[in-house]
């Protein structure tokens, strides 16, 4: 799916990272949003690695046929099958001067992996956003969502709705639930998400290279708060 472009008005100079950005975050914590916005603020590529499997399940690819029964349970699809699509991905020129990961890295090997490929391309790894949330807030925000069909925006029929229910304020095209954003498929998620993901934030704090960020806040103020956060990196170019 394509990053939305965001509203510059509010973003003032535009400024630029040749990094990646790495969104850490269980399911529901505001990945998909903040890394659309982020994507849109810093002119770098939204990697979601959820979206390029649901774009392989829907072109019935063999990755697509791979991967689609384990995402309908709720577990993450094997660490080597994920590898190669990323691989691929960021080698192509619009990652030249970096992405936004949304999804990506969910397991130790993938993060290890990630840190190779990162040498190898040249890119300056790496600035890893972790979104903090109450676990009871995930489950509301995740059986609340609906998202665009045709531009990915993201709206909730609880907190932030659309003005006309079913349809996105922005293009008037249809909203959809995701078929594992169900009870169900959501606690298995949480569950892969603490037993799989979660040393990742331990991974990423040896290293140095993890921010906090407040993600039960609204969604404008997480926005602010990650902006001055790789603004006031000095990242070097
Ligand atoms: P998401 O859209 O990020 O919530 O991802 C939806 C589903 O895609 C997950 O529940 C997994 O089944 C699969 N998936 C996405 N990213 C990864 C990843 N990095 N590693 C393994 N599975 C993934």
């Amino acid at each position: 799916m394509a990053a939305v472009t965001a509203d510059r008005s509010s973003v003032g100079a535009i400024p630029q990272l040749g990094h990646a950005v790495i969104l850490l975050g269980p399911p529901g914590a505001g990945k998909g949003t903040q890394a659309q916005r982020i994507a849109a603020r810093y002119h770098l590529p939204h990697l979601s690695t959820g979206d390029m499997f649901r774009d392989h399940i829907r072109r019935e690819t063999e990755l697509g046929k791979r991967a689609k029964p384990l995402m309908e349970r709720g577990e993450l699809v094997p660490d080597d099958l994920v590898l190669s699509m990323v691989e691929e991905r960021i080698a192509q020129p619009d990652c030249r001067n970096g992405f936004v990961f949304d999804g990506f890295p969910r397991t130790l090997a993938q993060a290890g992996d990630l840190e190779r490929i990162c040498q190898k391309q040249k890119f300056g790894c790496t600035f890893v956003l972790h979104m903090v949330v109450e676990p009871t807030l995930l489950m509301r925000r995740l059986t609340g969502r609906r998202i665009c069909k045709a531009g990915g925006h993201i709206y909730n029929i609880y907190d932030r709705p659309p003005k006309r229910e079913g349809i996105c304020d922005q293009d008037g095209s249809e909203l959809i639930h995701r078929p594992d954003d169900t009870e169900g498929v959501i606690s298995e998620r949480l569950h892969a998400y603490e037993v799989q993901t979660r040393p990742l934030v331990e991974y990423y704090t040896v290293r140095k290279l993890l921010s906090p960020v407040d993600a039960m806040a609204q969604a404008d103020d997480v926005t602010a708060s990650i902006a001055r956060i790789l603004d006031g990196a000095q990242i070097p170019r």
